[in-house]
């Protein structure tokens, strides 16, 4: 059925609106009357009609104006117009009609046949174009259809000729079109897949943050990126892919629908996992000396970047030790524990001979056949089962061409499956490790050595190496300050040049062929610059040569002769008085004959004074011993010490030869000393016996009392044998005689300067000799002073006071 057509009726006189109104209503079509040229303009603005009836004679525009106006118009321009006029036949009235593009020009009054015949045409001509217009526009849709379904097929075909997974989504984020790509991945028909799609697939880790980032992007419109894991379903191992999706907007700028992407960027992730664990591993390594600790770090970082386990084994001995232990799930790791030993042994019997001959173990997939090796029993293969590993690379850690150990890397929840370039960045990571602990092992062999180098330096034990050619290797620092002679003149040097003797003394030192070996060192005399020196000593033997170990006994061997000497001039010394009572007694027994009683008497006195010699012997002996033993109590006073040396001088005038003069010297103030009062008695009583006895040619003997510098000295000063510098040290110690074979006839035991030396150091103070060979000698003893005593008012008054 044909449109209905509006025809615009244009009258100033209602009356000739309405007859015109009748006159048409018979065509059936929509009539819209204007009153004015103007109200008919308005019209047309918004009204499209099939012709204008238009009156010429109007107030305000009249006809001619506004079909004018209507004629530039784009949209108006061919609207038929027919004039209505009663004015006018003439001709000029008609032309101007039809300059202003009018189609007809009827007379008022209008034959209503007429009238009503010459719209109708105009309408008819209206309404076969409005039927050609809706032709029009029906095919261009159906051109569209087809071309849109066209351009949809080539989108198809496009998507599915990517390498990628390509998507598309509603905008309330459901999926309504895949890509071949991603129903083969995922092994899923294109229902399955539409709407939800696979965020089942994605790894649980990855889910939250994907799911996230899709909504928000449908919240916004703004492109959606992130990057995921997703399970493949040909092999269940998960992928890092990187998805991305733009939303396509209308023209009115409301989303359409998305168009995505999923890319698979599992070699790049793992490229640069790999590139960023081994980087930390290096830190982590490089970190610390402590190489336990750092591969247990680095284990952890293995897991789960690289591997889903890891696992540092180090050989202890002949035996396999897990140092380390990583898995994300530790409930894992305890089930793991139950397949330990199995594994360590396994590897040891088998893995290890992989390890011991360097050679790395790469196993793609492991199948029963692979868990058949490790030996498992029925409990910890169901174990085994249930870790489910996948695949396995086991790489040695080498350091110096020793195997010490491993790190195996597996996997198996993550679905990935090793392969050679796996085993490469195994290997790098064992290689790093390796160099951490071979580190680790040099810097702390550098640490023994230096501390055997130290040690070395500060025994007390000449040490000295000389190599297998005889030659010095080694002097420490005791050999330098035993032998006297430095390091750096024997170094390089034959034993046999430094060591005067060295054919017939080295032979005589024992060598052991091993540390540890129990050997008798053997004491040799040896020449160091004129010195004799008596060496003690004993060696080892080893690969570079032979080291030495040695001390020096010159002291202990001249202590052990002194011995020898001691008794034999202590024999002597008993065996003198010993004769002489002996003698003394036998005569004043005899019956044979009659004594004198004068003779009777000086021998009784013999006995008595030989008697009085021996006991100070003993008494020496004595003290000496007790010294020794420090069970020499000392009590300590303050004394008068003028009071002490006149004691000390009055006992010795009772047996005092009579070539001696006995002296004693004081000034008229002397201070207190502080002493055992019975100690230093005995020391004075000593130097003063020494100097009557050392002046076989008689002479003064003086003891001098002094006041020193917070001190007391004491001296003793004789004109007789004298004593040479050099033994000026040595006579006051323990046995020690200038004379021991008494070539002069003197006799004594060597402990008198000994004790006094002992007494003296106990009691806080100094003993020395000043004395020359020939020209007599003065021994000093000096002690300390006591304080004097203040006023006692003036340091009790504050107490009293107070
Ligand atoms: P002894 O007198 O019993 O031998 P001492 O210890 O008293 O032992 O003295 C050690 C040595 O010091 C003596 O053997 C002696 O050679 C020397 N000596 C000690 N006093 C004197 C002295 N006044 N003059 C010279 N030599 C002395």
């Amino acid at each position: 059925m044909s449109e209905r057509a509006k025809l615009l009726l244009v009258d100033d006189r209602p009356e000739n609106l309405l007859a015109l109104e009748a006159l048409l209503e018979p065509l059936g079509q929509e009539l819209v009357l204007a009153a004015s040229g103007e109200e008919a303009l308005r019209h047309l603005l918004q009204e499209e009609f099939a012709a204008i009836l238009l009156d010429v004679q109007m107030p305000g525009l009249d006809g001619f104006q506004t079909a004018e106006l209507i004629k530039q118009r784009e949209r108006t321009r061919h609207v038929p117009i027919i004039f209505l006029t009663a004015i006018s036949k003439d001709a000029e009235h008609i032309f101007r009609g039809y300059d202003t593009g009018a189609v007809d020009y009827l007379m008022k009054p209008f034959d209503p046949q007429i009238l009503r015949a010459k719209v109708a045409v105009f309408i008819d001509l209206w309404q076969k174009t409005v039927e050609i217009r809706r032709q029009d526009a029906l095919i261009s849709e159906q051109e569209l259809a087809a071309l849109e379904r066209s351009s949809e097929e080539r989108y198809r075909f496009l998507g599915d000729s990517i390498p990628q997974q390509v998507w598309t989504a509603l905008p309330d984020g459901a999926l309504d079109y895949v890509n071949q790509r991603v129903l083969a991945y995922f092994d899923r028909s294109f229902e399955e897949v539409i709407g939800w799609g696979w965020s089942e697939f994605v790894h649980e880790d990855d889910l939250p943050e994907t799911i996230e980032r899709w909504t928000t992007a449908l919240r916004t419109g703004d492109p959606y990126e992130v990057e995921f894991r997703v399970r493949r379903a040909s092999d269940g191992a998960y992928r890092w892919h990187l998805a991305r999706a733009v939303a396509m907007r209308s023209d009115k700028g409301e989303i359409v629908r998305w168009f995505g992407t999923n890319t698979d960027i599992e070699e790049r992730r793992v490229a640069e996992e790999r590139q960023t664990f081994l980087a930390e591993a290096g830190w982590v390594l490089g970190s610390s000396l402590d190489y336990e600790q750092t591969l247990t770090d680095v284990a952890q970082l293995a897991v789960p970047r690289i591997a889903d386990w890891c696992a540092v084994d180090i050989f202890v001995g002949a035996r396999l030790e897990r140092l380390a232990l990583a898995h994300v799930d530790p409930l894992k790791i305890a089930l793991a524990r139950e397949l330990q030993e199995a594994m360590l042994h396994a590897s040891e019997a088998a893995g290890a001979t992989a390890i011991r001959a360097r050679q790395p173990v790469l196993v793609r997939e492991i199948d029963d056949e692979a868990l058949a090796t490790f030996g498992f029993d029925e409990r910890q293969l169901e174990i085994a089962h249930s870790l489910a590993p996948r695949s396995y690379v086991t790489v040695p850690l080498v350091a110096r061409g020793e195997v010490f150990g491993s790190i195996s890397l597996v996997t198996a929840e993550s679905g990935r499956t090793y392969a050679e370039d796996d085993l490469t960045l195994a290997q790098e990571l064992a290689r790093h490790a390796s160099a951490a602990i071979d580190n680790a092992r040099l810097y702390a062999e550098a640490e023994r050595r230096g501390r055997a180098a130290r040690a070395l330096e500060a025994v007390g034990d000449g040490v000295v190496l000389v190599d297998r050619d005889g030659v010095i290797r080694l002097w420490n620092t005791a050999a330098r300050t035993i032998t006297g002679v430095a390091e750096e003149d024997v170094l390089g040097k034959r034993i046999e040049d430094v060591v005067q003797g060295w054919l017939e003394i080295g032979p005589l030192i024992p060598v052991a062929s091993k540390p540890g070996e129990p050997v008798r060192a053997e004491t040799v005399p040896v020449e160091f610059g004129g010195r004799e020196l008596w060496i003690s000593g004993s060696g080892v033997g080893f690969e570079e040569g032979t080291v030495y170990a040695f001390r020096d006994l010159t002291e202990e061997r001249a202590l052990e002769e002194m011995k020898a000497d001691f008794v034999a001039t202590v024999s002597h010394e008993l065996r003198t008085p010993l004769a002489a009572i002996y003698g003394s007694a036998q005569t004043i027994r005899r019956t044979d004959i009659e004594l004198d009683p004068e003779i009777k008497d000086q021998l009784l006195g013999v006995i008595a004074s030989e008697s009085d010699r021996l006991g100070t012997i003993v008494n020496d002996l004595l003290v000496a011993g007790r010294l020794d033993a420090g069970q020499m109590p000392v009590t300590i006073e303050s004394c008068d010490p003028v009071e002490l040396a006149g004691g000390v001088i009055e006992a010795a005038r009772t047996h005092l030869p009579e070539a001696v003069e006995l002296e004693l010297r004081a000034p008229r103030q002397v201070t207190n000393v502080v002493a055992d009062p019975g100690q230093l008695r005995q020391v004075l009583v000593n130097l003063v016996d020494n100097a009557i006895k050392y002046s076989p040619e008689g002479g003064l003997v003086a003891l001098a009392v002094a006041n020193g510098d917070a001190a007391i000295r004491f001296s003793v000063e004789d004109r007789g044998l004298g004593i040479p510098a050099t033994e000026h040290r040595r006579i006051f110690e323990k046995f020690y005689r200038l004379d021991p074979d008494m070539t002069r006839g003197i006799g004594g035991t060597g402990l008198g300067l000994y004790i006094c030396r002992e007494l003296v150091r106990r009691m806080d103070g100094k003993i020395w000799v000043e004395s020359k060979l020939g020209e007599g000698s003065t021994f000093v003893v000096e002690l300390p002073a006591a304080v004097e005593k203040k006023p006692p008012a003036k340091r009790k008054a504050p107490a009293k006071t107070g």
